[in-house]
This record gives structure tokens, C-alpha cells and sequence, in this order.
């Protein structure tokens, strides 16, 4: 079984490695932020609930995400293990994470902590470039697209509120004050596992398999 948590801030690439993870060891990848923009998207009540949170790069409250998690992890696919993408964020959530496990006799097998620093963060996110025509995404130092504002496809190119310095250092802030506290939480449990994120995602993913397996 394979009941797995990724660990580390945002822009640390947990989404990129979580997608290949979860096809070398076939589970379901539940990412909280992806089940909260879907919501969000969908006008739903949870969604019109999370929205400002989300907009102003603040953590949605405990009990709304936990009820969200504990209610996927109760489908079938989850039987063969699942990997956490962006949950637990909190001392709480990770709490109710281990509640929730132990009521179905299971428990966190291994938390994958991908550790970035900031300024190298900070030089990622803000690089990023959406295009608004085909969304795809671009990187100014690392994946040049061939002018500044313009897409290969002739689309204009957008700098998303998400991905501007004063956001990022604010989602910094939360994730050192709320989230990094769990990576001494898992290691207690001794289930922690620190890989170095830096670099390009390939060689990263080798860093990563060496702890989960997988290719
Ligand atoms: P992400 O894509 O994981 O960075 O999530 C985007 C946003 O969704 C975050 O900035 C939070 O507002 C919200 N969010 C996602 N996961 C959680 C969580 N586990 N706890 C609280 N808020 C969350």
C-alpha cells in the first residue's frame, strides 16, 4: 500500500513530480488546490466558500479541506494508496489526516518533504508567463518564449496574479509559518523523507524515485 504525502512550498514542483508518481505506482494523485479551483469553478457553495481565501493566498479553513479529503479518501481507487498533493498544510490538518487513516486501520507510509529556498522560489514563480490563447505556460529565464509578452502561437502572454512577487512572498509566508512545521511533525513519526529540490524537473525525479521507487 502506498499512502503518500508531498511536502514543500509552493513552486517546489510538488505537481509535476506528483503526476509521474502517480503513474509509476498507480494511485490517484488528490490534489486540495485542484478540488478547490474545480469547486470554485463550478459555483458550487464550497467553492463560493473558499474563493476569497484562495484570492487572497490565505489557507481555507481546516474543517472545510479535511471534510474534502476525508470524503475522497473513502472512494474505491484510494484502496491501493493515494498520494497527498497540497495536503495537510496545518499541525491540525495533519491531525485529522491520522484520525481519519487510523479509523480504516492505515496509516501515512512516507511524506516526500521537496525542499526549495525561497529566493530560488521566488525566481521561478515569477518567471512564469500564461498564454491566454492556448494556456500554454512559459518560463522567461528557464523556457524562453520567443518575445517577453507573445506566445509561439501569436497569443499575448499574461502574467498571472498568482505568479507576481508580492503573492508568492505572501504563499512563502503561510507555508513557513503554518505548513513547514510538519516536516518536524512527520519526522517524529519517522516517516519523513527530505529531497533536494533543485535543479530541472528530471533530475529532481531521480532524487524522488530513489525514496518512492517508480521509474
Ligand atoms: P495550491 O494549488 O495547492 O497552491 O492551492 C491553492 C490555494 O488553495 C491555496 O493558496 C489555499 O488558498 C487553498 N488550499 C489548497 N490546499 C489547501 C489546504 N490543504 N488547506 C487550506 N487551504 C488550501
Amino acid at each position: 500500500m502506498h499512502d503518500l504525502i508531498l511536502l514543500g512550498p509552493p513552486g517546489a514542483g510538488k505537481g509535476t513530480q506528483a503526476r509521474w508518481i502517480v503513474e509509476a505506482l498507480g494511485i490517484p494523485q488528490i490534489s486540495t488546490g485542484d478540488m478547490l479551483r474545480a469547486a470554485r469553478k463550478a459555483g458550487t457553495p464550497l467553492g463560493k466558500q473558499a474563493d476569497a481565501f484562495m484570492t487572497a493566498g490565505k489557507l481555507v479553513p481546516d474543517e472545510v479541506v479535511v471534510g474534502l479529503v476525508a470524503e475522497r479518501l473513502r472512494e474505491a481507487d484510494c484502496t491501493p494508496g493515494f498520494l497527498l498533493d497540497g495536503f495537510p498544510r496545518t499541525i491540525p490538518q495533519a491531525g485529522a489526516l491520522g484520525e481519519e487513516l487510523a479509523r480504516h486501520g492505515r496509516k501515512i507510509g512516507t511524506v516526500v518533504a521537496i525542499e526549495v529556498d525561497d529566493e530560488a522560489l521566488v525566481k521561478r514563480l515569477s518567471g512564469r508567463r500564461t498564454c491566454t490563447a492556448c494556456n500554454r505556460i512559459w518560463h522567461l529565464a528557464f523556457d524562453p518564449p520567443p518575445s517577453p509578452d507573445r506566445c509561439a502561437c501569436g497569443g499575448a502572454l499574461l502574467h498571472r496574479d498568482d505568479d507576481k512577487e508580492e503573492t508568492i512572498r505572501n504563499r512563502l509566508r503561510v507555508y513557513h509559518e503554518q505548513t513547514s512545521p510538519l516536516i518536524a511533525y512527520y519526522e517524529r513519526q519517522g516517516v519523513l523523507r527530505r529531497v533536494d529540490g533543485s535543479g530541472a524537473p528530471d533530475v529532481v525525479r531521480k532524487r524522488v524515485a530513489e525514496v518512492v521507487g517508480g521509474k
